[in-house]
């Protein structure tokens, strides 16, 4: 999945000697889900997918159905600003090697906006399999790697750890309480400064960061990175970095790369109104004069997560007023 993976694990000294063998159980997950889920080579099973698009369903294993039917909730609930039929676009944009990156004729932008869409895979659960629509391809670069972090987390509860934190590149799932007795913690980066702006403080589950600035390049000044937005078919505009904090990190992964493209006004509000989420938004004022707002989720006392912004004068923050409804924002388990 290009991309790197910590895993820490917390054991009495007694049980040190187990350690060795709870790392390689969890890299192994990460490792198996990376051959199904990847992009990244050529001989996943969702590269084989993809190739039999227009042929008829295909019997699909396990973890990728579950991540399909993930996939499948996370789209309508955003009402397809996450998507991951997004893949001609991301091909399109060259977003697979940066540094080849570019704007695309537009012509060439609206042909394959026609190959995306989710009404263009169906899911059979009682068979499962799932049928792709001809030219249509699938990119889990949004969600896989929370899936491979909540699947790196089973495996060590399955060996008896208590206390672990997984991160794979920057999706972080932790399984307990740290053994210090204080909340875990994770760092909210500078949008445009090698320096952090504050802290999310979380006591389980999993957070996420879209950014535009791991995968990007520019043009004429203007800055494109690689999430976009399906349904204009460009590179998501108008927001630094979005951190999100869930109960488990296929959700955190999903719901950060959606809150992303819908942006300040509709991510927010999605966000606000997901049970159990928390949320950090940070947007430009003023690009060139370095000014920026910080959106917070309206913190709900039953849910101990807190986030700490460091008081700054570029900053504006603002806290989320109400948290009106209460939609289930977890995808569905098997
Ligand atoms: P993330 O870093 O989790 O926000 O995921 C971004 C990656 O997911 C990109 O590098 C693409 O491979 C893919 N992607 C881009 N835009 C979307 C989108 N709107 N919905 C789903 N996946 C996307
Ligand atoms: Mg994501």
């Amino acid at each position: 999945m290009a991309t790197e993976l910590t895993v820490s694990v917390y054991r009495p000294r007694a049980e040190a000697g187990l350690v060795p063998d709870d790392l390689a159980a969890a890299h192994d997950e990460v490792t198996a889900v990376d051959r199904m889920m990847s992009l990244y080579r050529a001989d996943s099973e969702l590269v084989a997918l993809n190739a039999k698009a227009g042929g008829g369903p295909v019997a699909v294993s396990a973890p990728l159905f579950e991540v399909l039917l993930a996939a499948e909730h996370y789209a309508r609930l955003s009402s397809g600003a996450f998507d991951v039929t997004v893949q001609p676009l991301v091909e399109l944009w060259g977003f697979y090697r940066v540094e080849r990156a570019a704007i695309p004729p537009p012509a060439r932008i609206l042909k394959a906006k026609e190959q995306v869409g989710f009404a263009r895979v169906a899911l059979d659960t009682k068979a499962r399999t799932a049928t792709l629509a001809a030219g249509t391809r699938i990119d889990l670069g949004a969600i896989a790697k929370g899936y491979a972090v909540d699947a790196a987390l089973d495996a060590l509860r399955a060996r008896g750890v208590r206390a672990a934190l997984v991160n794979l590149g920057g999706n972080i799932g932790v399984l307990g309480r740290r053994p210090d007795g204080k909340p875990w913690a994770v760092g909210i980066q500078h949008p445009r400064a090698n320096r952090l702006i504050g802290r999310l403080l979380f006591w389980d589950g999993a957070v996420a960061t879209s950014g535009d600035y791991d995968r990007y390049f520019e043009a004429a000044g203007k800055r494109y990175s690689h999430v976009l937005d399906p349904r204009s078919g460009w590179p998501a505009d108008g927001v630094y970095s979005l951190t999100v904090a869930a109960p488990n990190a296929t959700a955190a992964d999903a719901l950060s790369t959606a809150g992303f493209v819908l942006g300040e006004g509709h991510g927010m509000a999605l966000l606000d109104g997901c049970e159990g989420v928390a949320a950090v938004m940070v947007s430009p004022v003023d690009d060139t004069a370095g000014t920026y707002t910080i959106r917070m989720t309206a913190r709900r006392e039953s849910e101990p997560t807190r986030v700490e912004i460091d008081r700054d004068a570029d900053f504006a923050v603002i806290e989320q007023s109400a948290r009106s409804r209460a939609s289930d924002c977890l995808q569905p388990t098997q």
